[in-house]
């Protein structure tokens, strides 16, 4: 980039590319394109940016990231209790959300990735079988009964997953164990599946 540009230009264009998925061109574009608008506008999006974080919260329960705690889907009575649905991030919730699953979820906060230091520590594991554990010893909660383990197709994902299922194995947790895959292109994010081929993984859930 020149120094052609005057810097409220030149900086708008540098923060656009730190965003993932996003190059110096494609920051380019936007930062011109959010020039050729009126100032209510570009009002809002940085209003929108700055308030990002305000009044958020994760869920307790599901730690989903929501603005209260349990959030919407844990506090909805109409949900199966009986199915968990682990996911990577909030934004597969998001995408999983739109098919017909009407469990519960647990969302780990990522995937085991030893090259980015990412262990198992890291992840919200331990809290899911914590949550099995506490499941099989009270008579008053309505049992966990399916796992269903959807994190992306991609080897970070299939490395959680496989940890997981083994953890659990290694508990004793009575509890069955599928995997999301079917219908998945391999290596991709969950988060940019349409629903209709979410859908159809969930369906075709396998024991894992
Ligand atoms: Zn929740």
């Amino acid at each position: 980039m020149s120094k052609i540009l005057p810097p409220s230009i030149q900086s708008l264009i540098e923060e656009f590319a730190k965003l993932p998925g996003i190059g110096p061109k494609t920051a380019g574009r936007l930062t011109f394109f959010l020039l050729t608008k009126p100032q209510k506008d570009i009002n809002a999006f940085g209003e929108a940016v700055l308030s990002l974080k305000e009044g958020l919260v994760n869920c307790e329960k599901c730690f989903n990231i929501s603005q209260k705690s349990p959030c919407e889907i844990c506090s909805d009575e109409r949900r199966d209790l009986t199915k968990i649905m682990v996911v990577e991030e909030s934004l597969d919730v998001l995408a999983l959300s739109k098919t017909n699953f009407n469990g519960l979820y647990h969302v780990l906060g990522g995937a085991i990735s030893p090259i980015d230091g990412i262990g198992p520590d890291n992840l919200r594991i331990k809290e899911l079988l914590d949550k099995l554990k506490k499941d099989t010893t009270s008579e008053k909660t309505k049992k966990i009964e399916e796992v269903i383990l959807a994190t992306d197709p991609s080897l970070e994902g299939e490395a959680t997953a496989m940890y997981i299922s083994k953890q659990i194995e290694k508990n004793g947790f009575e509890v069955n164990v599928t995997r999301i895959a079917r219908g998945l292109p391999v290596g991709s994010d969950l988060e940019y599946a349409d629903e209709i081929t979410l859908s159809r993984a969930l369906e075709g859930r396998n024991k894992y």
